[in-house]
């Protein structure tokens, strides 16, 4: 018998409960009761729907009010001191670290957040050191358990693996220098002991127990942890199944595959090529493989065919007992139910599987791989094969015309006509900015007035003509607003933008949109990604109206605002059918269209935003080539179609460019902006030390909070990037757009930026 799993479930709840329960009671509008409530509900409703798609082995304990991983930090009693000797209950300390908390005389930061492996997931990195004093605060892994045993549900508890936490984890600010967390692993054993212990005792016959840093390099150096931890963890463990996913084992296979575990789960969508080696270390085991061929991380629904072929190689090779169907990570990556969604066509709709569906999915994949003879898993397989064919029509038959367009791409297209140096004294003559030009980095105040704007228009309430009327005046403002500042590269502001990657998917032919899609970025915030469903192409202009009317009320140089391929492609659900690759390079073009066309409407300089070009990078270094590569060259497909005169920007809200100089370099923008005021100048001297050739604008003020920055320290800040960079590349600029800002802080903080740069124009 080949049993089917699912490795764990979005958290939300399918008309977003667990979201507004854990935002009322933040607000104080509900008890903690009434949201322990909530989320019992929510789990509830996840167990017996899984179990009714006829799922064998279903999670629990994966369910969080904020974070999986704080879940571990807070049970295993790694909290921080500041969290501490508040009187804050063990609900409140755990969102305190989540979130941070300012009130009733209590002000402590939250704890640093990071992304989870390649996903757009973030987990609150735990802080550890040798003062670290584990123990079993609560075990959450039993409590879920038993609360599905009381629904009649017999689950598959989910636990994340001590060496993962630990090297997910990083050095507390008291830790000694040097120090490395995951030298902890002795201290942390017995509480994952007592753990797997009481888990056992509570009638858990299995127990998953994620490994996924087993898919990166750095895991190689590990061999001898992983294997005395689990060699001591199986002692007392229910059956553990090893799961890994997001990635390859690759060489990390070797010692896996030895450990005295009863299962190893590998990621079949993201590295189908594993299969092979993977059966070939397991087959002389005693290790029951799970096959993770139903994603987690996309909404395609799968193609049956394909995952019963490698389901029946792993049992030609091992025998139906040993083989277990799954999806290829937690299903916390993907939206609830296909089922809420009423707007998107039959056709459509017919493409996708959510959360609900995939759960079915790998049932019938098991089902079918046990050689059931029923008649509704008969005619499930039938009708996974239609869809799956129709989906693939679409696919042959989808625009043709885009396709030659990429193919037809020659290495000239990637170049603009004259190296930077030649370009700087064009773009000076025809830009006519001072030394150290002041510029934002596109959006203004995202105000009421502008969302409720929004809101009238979508829901009928007001015309387009009366919204475009609107938008006009907004962007007129804003334009008065920094002329009177005294701003030299201007911006519109962004108003008409819901997001700035929804706004262009609406606009470009191949992108569908949910109305329920929602995925966790991180806490209680959640995202609607786009759904790339075909060739990219641009219908007509999407900026230009916008860019062009701000030009046309002022004198200064209005600064086009686009954002890039590869960040709408990374913040997107892309096909599965063609590489990221050529997504990027489609929607390149049609960027290039945009600027050349901006170029036309009389725009001099021209911001193509790529932030999330370091997040996109493959989690292994030997994969970092090819991306970065194919992620370059789509910036410059999109942004080298414009004369000499032209002036592009890119901008990125991160510092950490260590690795990736070169390719920064080889964007060849002719001024980037960067987020740079909470790091030291070690960042810039890194610039330095590279040798970065082209202008650049270290943000001078934090934008993420209310904070106004003074004038002094923004001439601080100034003066301390010219003992670094030479003062005829250095642009004057916050460090990111100011959407999320209120007027008030954003009127003082441009005055007192600009009146610094005024300064340094007489300094130096
Ligand atoms: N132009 C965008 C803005 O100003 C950039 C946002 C971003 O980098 N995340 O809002
Ligand atoms: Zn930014």
């Amino acid at each position: 018998m080949v049993l089917s799993s699912v490795l764990g479930f979005p958290r939300i709840g399918a008309n977003r409960e667990v979201k507004k329960a854990v935002e009322a009671y933040w607000g104080g509008k509900i008890s903690a009761d009434e949201l322990t409530k909530v989320a019992a509900e929510v789990k509830k409703y996840n167990w017996t729907n899984i179990k009714a798609k006829g799922v064998d082995l279903i999670p629990s304990g994966e369910f969080s009010l904020y974070d999986h991983v704080l879940d571990h930090s807070a049970s295993f009693n790694a909290i921080p001191k500041r969290y501490l000797g508040h009187g804050l209950s063990a609900l409140d300390m755990y969102f305190a670290m989540g979130r941070g908390r300012q009130a009733d005389g209590v002000d402590v930061p939250a704890c640093e957040m990071k992304k989870w492996f390649d996903s757009n997931y973030h987990f609150v990195v735990p802080e550890l050191s040798d003062e670290t004093d584990f123990k079993l605060n609560f075990n959450k892994a039993v409590e879920e358990y038993n609360e599905a045993k009381a629904l009649g549900i017999e689950t598959r508890p989910v636990v994340l693996g001590p060496i993962s936490y630990l090297v997910l984890g990083k050095p507390a600010r008291e830790a000694k220098p040097g120090f490395q967390p995951i030298s902890l692993l002795p201290k942390l054993l017995p509480v994952y002991k007592q753990l797997l212990t009481e888990l056992k005792a509570a009638g858990a016959t299995s127990v998953q127990i994620d490994e996924p840093i087993l898919v990166l390099d750095q895991a190689a150096y590990l061999e001898k942890q992983y294997s005395s931890a689990y060699t001591e963890l199986s002692q007392v463990a229910p059956k553990i199944i090893l799961t890994t996913y997001f990635g390859r084992l690759d060489s990390n296979l070797q010692f896996a595959a030895k450990l005295p575990v009863a299962g190893l789960h590998i990621d079949l969508d993201r590295a189908p090529g594993q299969l092979d080696d993977t059966l070939a270390a397991v087959k002389p085991t005693p290790l029951i493989l799970s096959l993770g061929v139903v994603s987690g991380r996309n909404i395609w629904k799968t193609d049956f065919q394909a995952a019963i072929k490698l389901g029946q190689k792993a049992i030609d090779t091992l025998g139906g007992d040993r083989v277990i169907i799954a999806t290829s990570s937690s299903l916390l990556h993907t939206p609830v139910t296909l089922a809420s969604e009423n707007k998107l066509s039959a056709e459509q709709k017919d493409w996708f599987s959510f959360a609900l569906e995939k759960a079915s999915e790998v049932a019938v994949i098991a089902s079918v791989l046990s050689g059931s003879q029923d008649a509704q898993v008969a005619s499930l397989l039938e009708e996974n094969k239609k869809s799956i064919g129709a989906r693939r029509s679409f696919e042959t038959n989808s625009n043709d015309a885009v396709r030659r367009r990429v193919s037809a791409v020659t290495p000239d297209m990637l170049n603009r006509k004259s190296p930077f140096a030649v370009r700087m004294e064009v773009q000076k003559k025809h830009l006519d900015l001072p030394k150290f030009p002041t510029t934002t980095i596109g959006s203004f105040p995202q105000t009421k007035e502008i969302r409720t704007a929004r809101a009238k228009l979508n829901k009928g309430e007001i015309s387009q003509a009366e919204y475009d009327k609107f938008i006009e005046k907004e962007i007129e403002s804003v334009v008065r607003f920094q002329e009177k500042v005294g701003l030299d590269l201007l911006v519109h502001g962004e108003p008409e933008r819901n997001d700035m990657v929804q706004y262009f998917g609406e606009q470009l032919e191949g992108f569908v949109f949910t109305q329920n899609g929602w995925v966790q970025s991180y806490g209680s915030r959640y995202v609607r990604p786009p759904i790339i469903v075909s060739d990219v192409s641009r219908p007509t202009p999407m900026t230009v109206r916008w860019s062009a009317y701000a030009q046309s009320v002022t004198k200064k140089p209005m600064k086009g605002m686009l954002t890039g391929p590869v960040t709408i492609l990374n913040w997107s659900f892309p096909r599965a059918d063609v590489s990221r690759e050529l997504q990027a390079k489609q929607l390149a073009l049609a960027l290039r269209d945009e600027v050349v066309d901006l170029e036309k409407a009389g725009i001099s300089a021209i911001q193509v935003d790529e932030p999330a070009i370091r997040e996109g990078l493959p989690l292994r270094r030997s994969d970092w080539d090819a991306y970065l590569t194919w992620a370059v060259d789509s910036f410059r497909l999109a942004t080298a179609g414009v004369s000499d005169a032209l002036q592009t920007h890119s901008h990125f809200c991160y510092s950490d460019f260590g690795d990736i100089f070169p390719s920064i370099q080889r964007l060849d923008a002719d001024v980037i902006s960067i987020e740079a005021s909470k790091s030291d100048m070690k960042l810039l001297q890194t610039f330095k030390e590279y040798g970065y050739s082209n202008e650049i604008g270290p943000g001078v003020y934090d934008i993420h909070s209310p904070r106004v920055p003074g004038e002094q320290e923004i001439k601080d800040r100034i003066a301390a990037m010219l003992e670094i960079l030479p003062d005829h590349l250095l642009f004057i600029n916050p460090d990111c757009g100011l959407k999320t800002r209120g007027w008030k802080e954003t009127e003082t903080s441009l005055a007192n930026l600009v009146a610094a740069a005024r300064w340094a124009r007489q300094q130096y």
